[in-house]
This record gives C-alpha cells, sequence and structure tokens, in this order.
C-alpha cells in the first residue's frame, strides 16, 4: 500500500459497477416482510400492483438475488453523471489535525444535486419499459421531486409531484427547478385528493408532511390510468438502487487497498445509507471485516435512537402496507423549525433489522452543530453540503477526533449526499443566529407519534 493515494479515487466509465447489490440476500436474518393492512398476510406482487411499477415490486419483494443487474439503457444514463467522485479529505484532515484518513462520496455533481437521481433514473427507466405514460411522487425539501422531474423528462413521462407544503414556501427555487423540467407541482396538502382535503378539514393552517404527501400521491396514481406511484427513500428497491453508491466506492478502494474501518451515512429513510453500506455490510455479515457503521439522524426527527421497532405505515393517511421498522409513528411531524431535512417518522426495514441486531450504530445529532459541522467542512473542501449531507458530517469530524484523542489512523468514509445551493435560507438562519434545537420531549414523542401507531397484535 505505498501507492500514493490522490485526492480524487476515480474509477474510470468501463469501472462502474454493472450490477447493484441486494443486501437481504446476505443476511441470514431477514428484515420482517411488508404486510397487507387488511389481511395481515405478507404482501405479494399483485396486492402492490396498482401503485407500484413492476419491476420495482420485483425487486421490492426479492431477498434471495445477490446481485441485480443495472439495464443498459439506465448504465447509460448513469455515464452522465457518475462515477460520483470518491474523495480524499486532505484539507479537512490537515483542519482537525487528526491522523485519521476521511474519505468522502459526493452525489451532488448532477443537477438534482443529490443522490436520489440514481434510483429515480431506475424507476423512471422500468416505468417508461412497462409502458406507463406517467408517475406520481411527493418530495419533502425537493430533491427527490427535482431527481423525479429530471428522470421523467429524460425518459419521456408526465409527472405530478406533491410538496410538503412549508417546503414548496421555503424553497421556491426547488419548486421552479422541478418545473422547469416539465413536470407539475402540487403543494400539500392539497384539495386535489381525498386524502388531502380529509387533512385539510382537520387543520387547514397545516405545514404539511411527507407522510400525507405520500398519501395525497398514492390516491392520485391509483385513480390514474397508465399511471403508478414512485418513492424516494424507505423502500427495499430504493436501497436497491442506491447501492450503486457503495459499489462504486468499494471499487475504487478495493483498487487503491483501502480498506475502511468506519462507514457513516446520515439517515432519513435510510436510502442512501443503506446503498453506501451495501457491499461492505455484505462483508461484515460474512465475517470479512469489523467496519463500524454509524447512522446519523436529527435530534428533532430520531427514528433509530428514540423510535420503537413495531409495523407502522408508511403514511399518514395510513394506506400503505404495514413495514417493520424503527418509527416515531406515522401521525409524527418533525417541529416546523427544524431546517435539516431527514423528516421521515420511519427507516427502511433492512437498516432496522440490522440495528435491531446490533450490525449498525445510531446517533442523533442538533441541527446547530450538524451546521457548525457543514460550514467547517464546506471551508476546508470547498463544497457546501446539503443539511441532511451534514448529519455525516458531523459525526465523521467527530470521529476524526476521536482519532486525534486516542492517536489512532482509522480510516473514515462518509456519504456526501448532496450539495446545500437550495438550502440558503437555512444557512441564512445559522448565519443570523436564529436557527434553533429543538427536541421533542418524551411526552411529544409519545402523543403526536406512538399513539398513532396501528395497534395490530403480531
Ligand atoms: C433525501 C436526502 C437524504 C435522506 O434520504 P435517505 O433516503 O435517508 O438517504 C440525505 N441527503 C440528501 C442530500 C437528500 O436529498
Amino acid at each position: 500500500m505505498s501507492k500514493k493515494i490522490p485526492t480524487r479515487l476515480y474509477l474510470a466509465e468501463d469501472e462502474i459497477p454493472s450490477s447493484w447489490f441486494n443486501l437481504r440476500a446476505f443476511m441470514k436474518d431477514k428484515p420482517d416482510p411488508l404486510l397487507h393492512p387488511g389481511t395481515l398476510k405478507p404482501v405479494t406482487e399483485d396486492d402492490l400492483a396498482p401503485v407500484f411499477c413492476k419491476e420495482a415490486i420485483k425487486q421490492e419483494l426479492d431477498e434471495t438475488t445477490p446481485f441485480i443487474n443495472i439495464p443498459e439503457g439506465l448504465q447509460a444514463f448513469y455515464r452522465a453523471y457518475r462515477p460520483a467522485p470518491l474523495v480524499r479529505a486532505y484539507f479537512l484532515e490537515k483542519a482537525l489535525e487528526t491522523p485519521a484518513e476521511i474519505y468522502y462520496k459526493f452525489e451532488g455533481t448532477n443537477t438534482s444535486g443529490s443522490h436520489k437521481l440514481n434510483s429515480a433514473a431506475a424507476q423512471a427507466y422500468y416505468a417508461k419499459e412497462e409502458g406507463l405514460v406517467s408517475l406520481t411522487t411527493e418530495t419533502g425539501a425537493g430533491q427527490w421531486g427535482s431527481a423525479m422531474a429530471m428522470a421523467c423528462a429524460f425518459y419521456g413521462l408526465g409527472l405530478t409531484v406533491y410538496m410538503v407544503k412549508i417546503s414548496s414556501e421555503q424553497k421556491p427555487y426547488r419548486k421552479a427547478l422541478i418545473e422547469t423540467y416539465g413536470a407539475r407541482l402540487i403543494p400539500s396538502p392539497s384539495n386535489t385528493t381525498e386524502a388531502g382535503r380529509n387533512i385539510l378539514a382537520v387543520d387547514p393552517n397545516t405545514a404539511g408532511s411527507l407522510g400525507c404527501a405520500i398519501s395525497e400521491a398514492v390516491e392520485a396514481a391509483v385513480k390514474t390510468d397508465k399511471c403508478r406511484y414512485v418513492l424516494g427513500s424507505v423502500l427495499n428497491h430504493v436501497l436497491l438502487h442506491q447501492s450503486i453508491i457503495g459499489q462504486e466506492a468499494k471499487a475504487a478502494f478495493d483498487k487503491y487497498g483501502i480498506k475502511p474501518d468506519i462507514v457513516i451515512g446520515c439517515a432519513g429513510g435510510g436510502s442512501n445509507l443503506g446503498g453506501l453500506i451495501a457491499p461492505f455490510m455484505g462483508e461484515r455479515l460474512a465475517g470479512k471485516n469489523n467496519i463500524r457503521f454509524i447512522a446519523v439522524e436529527p435530534a428533532s426527527c430520531p427514528s433509530f435512537t428514540r423510535g420503537k421497532y413495531a409495523y407502522d405505515f408508511g403514511d399518514t393517511a395510513k394506506t400503505t402496507p404495514l413495514i417493520k421498522m424503527y418509527t416515531l409513528g406515522n401521525g409524527f411531524i418533525p417541529s416546523s423549525n427544524h431546517a435539516g431535512g431527514l423528516r421521515y417518522h420511519g427507516m427502511n426495514s433492512i437498516l432496522s433489522k440490522l440495528y435491531r441486531d446490533g450490525h449498525l450504530e445510531a446517533r442523533a445529532e442538533v441541527q446547530t452543530e450538524v451546521f457548525d459541522a457543514a460550514i467547517k467542512f464546506a471551508k476546508a473542501e470547498g463544497i457546501l453540503p446539503a443539511p441532511e449531507s451534514s448529519h455525516a458530517i458531523k459525526a465523521a469530524i467527530d470521529e476524526a477526533l476521536e482519532c486525534k484523542r486516542t492517536n489512532e489512523k482509522k480510516v473514515i468514509l462518509f456519504g456526501l449526499t448532496g450539495t446545500g445551493y437550495f438550502d440558503m435560507s437555512a444557512y441564512m438562519a445559522y448565519n443570523a443566529k436564529t436557527m434553533t434545537d429543538y427536541i421533542p420531549t418524551d411526552e411529544d414523542l409519545e402523543r403526536t407519534g406512538f399513539a398513532s401507531l396501528p395497534k395490530v397484535d403480531l
């Protein structure tokens, strides 16, 4: 390992992995299955057919195929913005005076600005292949909506995006970007769906939530011909698509003989984290490494660290299949002064199982400290990170400082999921010192969240 490590550990175009890594196939103890909320039996392909694309359903339920081929028509699109850089953070290491080696996998080089395009493109590709003409989806902070708008424009599909109302007001440029790529954007809750009208009837001034926008998008898809619903996180097929992140990172590391000791990702619904860790976790489960995996979530929406491991709905209107996951309850809505994204109430079921079984650690961070870390990183490395990504930066810095204290030369990899150019209002709040840290009390969690968990006896 005498080879000098370059700042960017690029892969050549023909070294981009041509298959996704299906982590479940490598787990002896599988996550609990999705359940039909009526029968409480595991869902079948037929149950999901009215809502999701066929291939997404197949992938969602596939827990045995280890590697799933990325179709050539999709690889071609991936090559327009991949491989994503794997960067040695030499300047951050120096700023921290740490003996640790820090690397980040940077997913913000495409216009949508995050890793979400990896799954958006896959889902649009399959929708087109099966002859659909349009898709619906929800978006919270706007990254997923932007990614889907780009993907639908590329593959020639119509798209309706239900955007959480408060986000559509706080992030007008996200809205504009989505519309520029040709999608129809509806602030949620809206009066265009029954789910939206029901929520507005209870609280006309609601800020909206991801769970509520999901309900609207699902309803619209089911009621429209040749239309299906797509989701940008939480579900297993989304994690599968995001495994391109980990596959590339591992291929680049292998080229240089580098083995990470710690892999860190921010966690909203879990897709980038699950994708980043997938091949490394596969090896750990086979006893081939002892990597520490760390999920970092906001203290204001702490699904792993304070949630319950229970069957819950994916949406507020309680229409989705039941998912066994760490959850704050489908009724949980994070405080509106929370600017850092990652506001989903639950966590992907594969990651939930890995956390339950002790293969994954989790920690929660408050947003002012997350922004401190973001700015330290931006000043050292030049990239303005997304607030979401900055949760991972915070943990990577803490681990690097711990290495300084103990004088250990660990290799740290974290996922830099995106850029923060559309999040300037959050940075403005930070700069103006009006950003506050809100941590829900146990009573808050009980009242708004856990009380909404389905009362199923399983
Ligand atoms: C959506 C998003 C996340 C969180 O979603 P996951 O599914 O948990 O990965 C993280 N970072 C950025 C930049 C995002 O857009």
